[in-house]
């Protein structure tokens, strides 16, 4: 079922979302829904507050054998696409490596926005994974980024938080205003 993102500003993305006490039917239907929403979006990656649900529960399918553009120079053979699903309840960072990259982000909650985002390189991450089993994994290039901005939804944090004040209410003002004109109907003389 396709479920409707929310789209900043909205206080609903400032909430702190609740860790998941079992992975239960419900659960792993909202995970089915969030994968079918970010799919028809499309997107990479979505948070369970994106679409109302105050819950620790991330996806993300990203082609984890791309590098980020910053490494692109690095990464010299051709490499191909590997697309898995990653489901991801109650997920933590347990480790971050030293190196830091930039790269260009974008929100499917800050439409048509993006911005130059520092963050660590590498992390490892310990989850719950659709059958309710602890994993942990190490992830690097676009899989990395991607955690690393679906998490910071899981503590109310947008990308635009990570910019400067001026820029973020430039954004927020931009976006806010393309809305009231969406919802206000057209005149016609
Ligand atoms: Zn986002």
């Amino acid at each position: 079922m396709l479920l409707p993102i929310i789209t900043a500003p909205d206080r609903r993305l400032k909430v702190k979302s609740q860790p998941v006490a079992v992975v239960d039917y419900e659960v792993r239907r909202l995970l089915d829904d969030m994968v079918e929403t970010m799919r028809a979006a499309p997107g990479i990656g979505l948070s369970a507050i994106q679409v109302g649900v105050a819950k620790r529960i991330v996806v993300v399918e990203v082609d984890e054998n791309e590098p980020l553009a910053s490494e692109e120079a690095a990464a010299q053979e051709k490499r191909e696409p590997v697309r898995t699903t990653r489901y991801l309840v109650n997920p933590e960072i347990t480790w971050t490596s030293d190196k830091v990259v930039f790269c260009e982000e974008g929100c499917l909650s800050l439409p048509d926005q993006y911005a130059d985002i520092e963050r660590p390189a590498d992390v490892v991450v310990k989850f719950l994974d659709r059958d309710g089993k602890p994993q942990e994994m190490k992830a690097t290039g676009m899989l990395s980024r991607c955690i690393q901005h679906e998490l910071d939804h899981l503590d109310g944090v947008l990308l635009v938080d990570r910019l400067s004040a001026v820029r973020r209410h430039m954004i927020l003002r931009k976006l806010a205003k393309a809305r009231k004109q969406e919802q206000e109907p057209a005149v016609t003389a």
